[in-house]
């Protein structure tokens, strides 16, 4: 936490705890990294969707040395990382108050590409990992080229924030006897039947597959209600 991660707006929906962090963390799927792309007169925003992971206190981000992104992020640009779970849409008696029910990070700092080789196989693996638990086992090491040819950068999760937005509808009181349906449509990551391609059909589908969720016994890190049937 610093100054510019403090929340100016609804500071209520602050959550500083570093577990609570971490978890989001680990069940969003896709970052957006934002960063200033180019100087002077060509200088502008640039906002990339990428994959990640989480280890510790620290996220990776990879991909090839040709990337744009990460040529300036390891040259020393300044990156801003927004992981975003969408929990709920929640319809009020109002369009003022129609809102969303989320949990976000934001996190800030210069990324420092990862040199070290070990260090480098680990950060791959755990990319892997990240997108599906349980994958970099079951599937054959990296080669060396395949290492050296990607670009591993480490982030520390020193500077950050998370923000939630967990309640239901909060209508105008003179709205309350307004006959508009109100409540929540929760939503979430929807997981379909996994499709073999041609060298796996009639395999047995590994229970990383079969059961991937993003957490144990969760269903997109949410408690998995006993009630439901499908
Ligand atoms: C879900 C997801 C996960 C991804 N994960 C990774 C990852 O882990 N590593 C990785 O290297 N790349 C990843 N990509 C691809 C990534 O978004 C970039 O396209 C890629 O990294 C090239 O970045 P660059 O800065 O070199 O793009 P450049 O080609 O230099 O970008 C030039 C312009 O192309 C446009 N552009 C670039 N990427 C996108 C995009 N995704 N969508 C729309 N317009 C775009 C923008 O206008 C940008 O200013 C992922 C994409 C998605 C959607």
């Amino acid at each position: 936490m610093s100054e510019r991660t403090e929340l100016q707006r609804k500071p209520a929906r602050a959550v500083t705890d570093s577990d609570a962090i971490h978890a989001i963390l680990d069940e969003g799927l896709v970052a957006h990294v934002g960063l200033i792309s180019d100087t002077g007169d060509t200088a502008h925003p640039v906002v990339i969707p990428m994959l990640y992971a989480r280890d510790g206190n620290v996220m990776y981000l990879h991909g090839s040395p040709a990337s744009r992104l990460l040529r300036m992020a390891k040259g020393g640009a300044e990156v801003c990382v927004t992981v975003t779970l969408l929990d709920a849409l929640v319809l009020a008696r109002s369009g003022l108050h129609h809102s969303m029910n989320y949990r976000s990070v934001v996190v800030m700092g210069t990324a420092i590409e990862v040199s070290d080789y070990g260090e480098k196989v680990a950060a791959l693996d755990r990319l892997v990992d990240h997108t599906i638990p349980g994958r970099s086992a079951q599937i054959r090491a990296a080669h060396e080229a395949e290492v050296k040819g990607t670009t591993v950068l480490v982030l520390s999760l020193d500077e950050c924030s998370m923000k939630a937005r967990t309640t239901g509808v909060v209508d105008d009181p003179d709205d309350l006897d307004d006959p508009a349906w109100a409540g929540l449509i929760p939503v979430g990551v929807a997981v379909g039947e996994p499709q073999p391609d041609e060298g796996s059909i009639g395999e047995t589908v590994p229970g990383h597959v079969a059961f991937w969720s993003r957490g144990p016994g969760q269903l997109n890190g949410r408690p998995v209600d006993p009630e439901r049937t499908n």
